[in-house]
């Protein structure tokens, strides 16, 4: 199978909102009067992103996901993307699987594929996205300011966590792994909550490199500090929660690395006003995902830590960037 007989095969479709997609030298996109084009791209490397080995159809929706995830940030609604992939060879029940799982999240937000590049090399994938905002209305990480609230959504550090048992350095029961895998390998991008958050939200980020490096972002841009609430954060981990149940909870320091410092969690960060608070429980119940209140933006720049005892922690785990 040549080079367009495999895109003919697997990456070829018929599209819907693009004026043109796959077969000619550009796609073609058509803003609507009044909409701005948000724009992203990641890229997947394997053995830097990925495992070599790693199961092709969940690697397909996660080259996706992570993108739909800076689309969502912005409260952008995804409209198209392009797939520049480099291949060592043509497996055909491996591109089968990465295909459906890539198209299959692609056609749960209505997000077409429209073009791309295929090349033979090391396993590499690379995606940009295309969403649609309203003029001006993106959401940004400029816009917190003191007093906001700060909220993340969903769950922060499983992914984590199944990194470290799949590195062989920690070790979790099978029933516990197989969640936390998932969240490693398939996350859910939260693109119905952005979209909700517009002109609700100060500003927002997505959480890829772990909360308090993504948080610091945020904060120099919009020039701020932050007091976070670890007894909220530590309480984010879906795993413990599990774990707490068969009576064998995680260990406190471990908990906080991989919910603080973890990464891969695609989840959102953002900040409201507090007179927002009934508005992010609105946004939050309408696309259907669980969003919990972390912390205080406050107007001098760095980042504080609190324990439920409301005591401070020291500053070094502000910088729990990774495990030693
Ligand atoms: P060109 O040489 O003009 O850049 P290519 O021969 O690389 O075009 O690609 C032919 C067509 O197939 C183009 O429309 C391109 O966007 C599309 N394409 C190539 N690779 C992919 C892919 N992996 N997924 C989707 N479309 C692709
Ligand atoms: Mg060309």
């Amino acid at each position: 199978m040549g080079e367009f007989d495999l895109i003919a095969r697997y990456f070829t479709r018929p599209v819907r909102r693009a004026v043109l997609g796959v077969g000619d030298d550009c796609a073609l996109l058509q803003p609507r009067a009044g909409i701005q084009l948000a724009i992203s791209s990641d890229m997947l490397v394997e053995g830097r992103h990925f495992f070599a080995g790693t199961d092709a159809y969940r690697l397909g929706h996660k080259a996706l996901a992570v993108n739909l995830s800076d689309l969502a940030a912005c409260g952008a609604q995804p409209v198209a993307f392009t797939l520049a992939l480099a291949l060592p060879r043509v497996d055909e029940p491996w591109l089968q699987a990465f295909s459906s799982g890539l198209l299959a999240l692609a056609d749960a937000h209505g997000c077409e594929l429209i073009g791309g590049d295929t090349t033979q090399g090391p396993l590499n994938i690379c995606i940009t996205v295309f969403g649609e905002v309203p003029a001006g209305q993106a959401l940004l990480r400029s816009g917190a300011r003191a007093g906001d609230d700060l909220y993340v959504s969903g769950h922060l550090g499983d992914a984590r966590l199944a990194l470290e048992c799949l590195l062989g350095h920690f070790a979790l029961p099978p029933a516990l792994l197989a969640p936390a895998q998932q969240r490693l390998e398939a996350p859910t991008p939260r693109v119905a909550l952005g979209q909700a958050l517009r002109s609700i939200a100060s500003a927002a980020l997505d959480v890829s490199d772990g909360l308090l490096g993504d948080l610091s972002h945020l904060l120099r841009a919009s020039g701020v500090g932050a007091c976070v609430d670890t007894s909220c954060t530590s309480a984010l981990l879906a795993t413990q929660v599990a774990a707490g149940q068969t009576g064998q909870p995680l260990e406190t320091e471990r908990v906080r690395q991989c919910t603080l410092a973890g990464g891969d969690d695609y989840e959102l960060l953002f900040t409201a006003a507090p007179g927002q608070r009934h508005a992010v429980l609105a946004a939050a119940q309408a696309s259907a995902t669980a969003v919990t209140r972390i912390g205080t933006i406050e107007a001098s720049p760095g980042l504080r830590l609190m324990d439920s005892q409301g005591q401070t922690i020291t500053a070094r785990y502000a910088s729990f960037d990774h495990f030693a």
